[in-house]
């Protein structure tokens, strides 16, 4: 095959160069790597559902192979021919798939040396006792612990939202009607342990809509609370300063903290880290976790770790609307 400048070289050696080429652009025009590929990019949104969902850098980072090696300096260096024979052999670096319709130019800002989803899902699964054992778990109580210094607090008489399914509530409904439920009817969930009861709610009602998985048949009350504690911030953020803020957001991101919830039985491994950062920030001091919706990728909850007891001496029922 004729060559515009590589005619000396193997077809493995021109291989290469164009692979070189491509890497270079890659570099030069966005300064980062390929997450993944059309065919990897389900895997990828499992291990880092925060990202997938919420980081408008990954959101935007999809281009289509044909687009990128148009605009390539690629061009100007090898015959069309050349391009359509060595690009076949453009490799996704996450699956090793050949890189023939679109893939995704993102890298996030941090590496977290013991951070090894598998590692970690596994030893939750099997002995959720022992999770403290993996180096990881094991910074992030540290850091945990680190955090409650400078941490926030949740702001007075915020408004927040909680809702119920409408036949389970009477009309009309009063603030005990969404306090924290008794201990005997608590089942585990993202932060607490069965018989744990916390106080979750939600910034907005589309977001308790979309945490309840439906659209209507929902009583949304509208609450006012004053609780002044520390809020452990498990948002996700684009600005990191230092190693503690790499590893809040590899809670932020991954399936870690942020893996949907698949079941309503007994049986939910994907709730098994939250609680244990439930345990860390509740040891450490923290009043309450604010994080990420899973079900709504604008929305922001906030759960309260130990909810007082007489609920309505830190809220209000302002309204309750039947959606
Ligand atoms: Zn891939």
């Amino acid at each position: 095959m004729v060559s515009k400048y590589f005619s000396d070289n193997t077809m493995e050696e021109r291989q290469e160069i164009f692979q070189e080429y491509f890497d270079r652009d890659l570099e030069r025009y966005f300064s980062s790597r390929i997450s993944c590929c059309e065919k990897c990019f389900d895997e990828f949104c499992g291990e880092w559902p925060g990202t997938a969902s919420r980081d408008d850098d990954f959101l935007t980072s999809g281009i289509e192979i044909s687009y990128f090696l148009e605009q390539s300096r690629i061009q100007e260096a090898f015959h069309p021919d050349e391009i359509a024979l060595f690009s076949k052999e453009l490799r996704c670096p996450n699956c090793d798939a050949v890189l023939d319709g679109v893939f995704y130019i993102f890298e996030h800002k941090f590496l977290v040396y013991d951070f090894n989803l598998g590692s970690i899902s596994d030893l939750a699964r099997t002995s959720p006792f022992l999770l403290l054992s993996h180096p990881f778990a094991a910074k992030v109580f540290e850091v945990i612990k680190r955090k409650v210094d400078t941490a926030e607090t949740l702001p007075g008489k915020a408004i927040w939202y909680r809702g119920r399914m409408a036949r389970d509530v009477p009309d009309p409904a009063t603030l005990a009607h969404f306090a924290p439920p008794p201990a005997a009817k608590v089942y585990e969930g993202r932060y607490n342990h069965a018989g744990h009861p916390m106080l979750y709610l939600a910034g907005s009602v589309d977001t308790v809509k979309g945490e309840m998985r439906a659209s209507e048949g929902i009583a949304v009350a509208e609450i006012e609370l004053d609780l002044p504690c520390r809020v452990l911030d498990l948002m996700i953020a684009d600005y990191i300063d230092g190693d503690d803020d790499e590893v809040i957001q590899c809670l932020a991101r991954s399936a870690l903290c942020m893996a949907p919830r698949k079941s309503d039985g007994w049986d939910r491994p994907e709730y098994v880290f939250t609680r244990f950062v439930g345990d860390c920030a509740r040891h450490a001091g923290f009043g309450a976790i604010r994080y990420g919706s899973v079900q709504d990728s604008q929305g922001v909850n906030v759960v309260v770790l130990k909810p007082p007891a007489d609920f309505s001496a830190c809220a209000r029922l302002i309204s309750v609307q039947v959606i």
